[in-house]
């Protein structure tokens, strides 16, 4: 078999792959990032909101190569129509811009190759190697061939499907009620405020929400995240929307110029993304932020970390589990809190009736908020409505 050599593999070519592999090589290690698509960042399983304030800490100016339209906030909208607008810097990880996903991954992979990272599509990885017990490389498929790559720290960025995690024995298994069934349209010729990302809420979807975020005038991406537990069959995540799109006029005159089905992890975070030489990180390591199915931040600013550790592990000699909590303790500094918080909170909304969700929203309309957090939500329901603080209790 084929061999080669380096001292880090990247497995995936996402933004939680791109970003690790450059910080790695940034840091003096020999990187070889492996994509099993022929294109990396194509096709595109995204709904393509992020928020604006995390970019230059991943070293990316705003360009319009991958701009699609900047939005000044977001409106959540009740079932009965009542919406809050929050502005973009409050409004989490999904609303500030609306972006080309496929040329944004591609500009991170290029970033990467250009501070040294080999980057190799149409390759996917088959195993890891272990010698000893301690996982000492992968074995890959290209171009119909097993090739045997030699490294001293493998970084699993495979996504929400991941396989490195379960290979080397990192419990990644999501409960059915942890996972969102997805499925988006990017329709054109529709009526849209480009101004706002529209977040509808509300037993039409049962344990998650509908998304309109807008690429343009007249064209937005339309999609729907539906709590994998309470579907019975395949395919609901798409008739729940196709039964939301009839019922918007709006939207139902648009015509559909892409489709793409899909899941997100809805968890609290995994007890460990870590092993003897292998780290785990973006949807692979089960980063997405449980309210909002958002990813790309997460798996951006963890990828940095993981590539930081990677080469100072290279630099050690040393890339022993022990050594890699130097990743679960940044990753989880700067993620961890915000995540089980937001798990709990999902936990509750999945509970919440249309009534609650109309109650809480028409307050919210009234007082305008500062900025949306659980703690200013609450305080917010308790003045205005002591009756409905119950519905609360068991989460306060
Ligand atoms: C419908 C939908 C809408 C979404 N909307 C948003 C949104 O609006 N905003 C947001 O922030 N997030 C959104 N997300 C989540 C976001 O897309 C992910 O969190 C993000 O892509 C995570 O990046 P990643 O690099 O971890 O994984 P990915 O982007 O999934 O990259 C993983 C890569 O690994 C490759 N790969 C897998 N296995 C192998 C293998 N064995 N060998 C080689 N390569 C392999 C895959 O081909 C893939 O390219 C959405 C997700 C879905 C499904």
């Amino acid at each position: 078999m084929k061999e080669m050599d380096y001292d880090v593999v990247v497995v995936g070519g996402g933004p939680a792959g791109s970003v690790s592999a450059r910080y790695a090589a940034e840091n003096g290690a020999s990187v070889l990032m492996i994509e099993k698509r022929q294109e990396i960042g194509s096709p595109v399983r995204c709904g393509e909101g992020i928020a604006k304030r995390w970019l230059d800490e991943i070293g990316l100016q705003p360009s319009k190569r991958w701009i699609a339209n900047e939005v000044d906030g977001a409106r959540i909208i009740a079932p009965n129509g009542t919406y809050v607008e929050v502005d973009e810097s409050k409004a989490g990880d999904e609303s500030g811009y609306v972006i080309d996903r496929d040329a944004f991954d591609k500009i991170l992979a290029m970033k990467a190759a250009k501070s040294g990272v080999d980057v190799m599509v149409k390759t996917y990885a088959r195993g890891l190697i272990k010698e000893d017990g301690k996982v000492s490389g992968i074995v890959m498929k290209h171009m119909g061939e097993d090739v045997k790559v030699k490294a001293k720290v493998i970084i699993g960025a495979d996504g929400f499907e991941s396989q490195v995690g379960r290979w080397a024995g990192i419990n990644t298994a999501l409960h059915p009620k942890d996972i969102d069934s997805c499925y988006q349209y990017t329709l054109e010729g529709i009526d849209v405020d480009r101004r706002f990302n529209d977040f509808y809420l509300g037993s039409m979807v049962p344990g998650g929400y509908i998304w309109v975020f807008p690429k343009g005038d007249g064209v937005a991406n339309v999609g729907i995240g539906v709590q994998m537990s309470k579907i019975d069959r395949p395919g609901a995540a798409k008739w729940y929307l196709d039964r939301f799109i009839e019922s918007h006029p709006e939207l139902a005159k648009g015509k559909p110029i892409r489709e793409v089905s899909g899941a997100v992890s809805i968890s609290a975070p995994i007890e460990r993304t870590t092993t003897d030489g292998v780290m785990l990180v973006g949807d692979a390591a089960r980063m997405i932020d449980p309210v909002s199915g958002g990813g790309v931040y997460n798996a951006s600013i963890a990828g940095k970390f993981a590539g930081m550790v990677a080469a100072e592990a290279v630099q050690e000699g040393d890339s022993s589990a022990e050594f890699l909590q130097k990743y679960e303790k940044l990753w989880r500094g700067r993620l961890e809190e915000h995540l089980f918080r937001n798990w709990l909170v999902k936990e509750k909304m999945t509970t919440l009736s249309d009534d609650v969700f109309n109650r809480v929203i028409g307050i919210l309309a009234d007082v305008g908020m500062e900025e949306m957090n659980v703690g200013n939500i609450l305080k917010a329901v308790q003045e205005k409505d002591p009756e409905l603080i119950k519905e609360f209790e068991d989460f306060l």
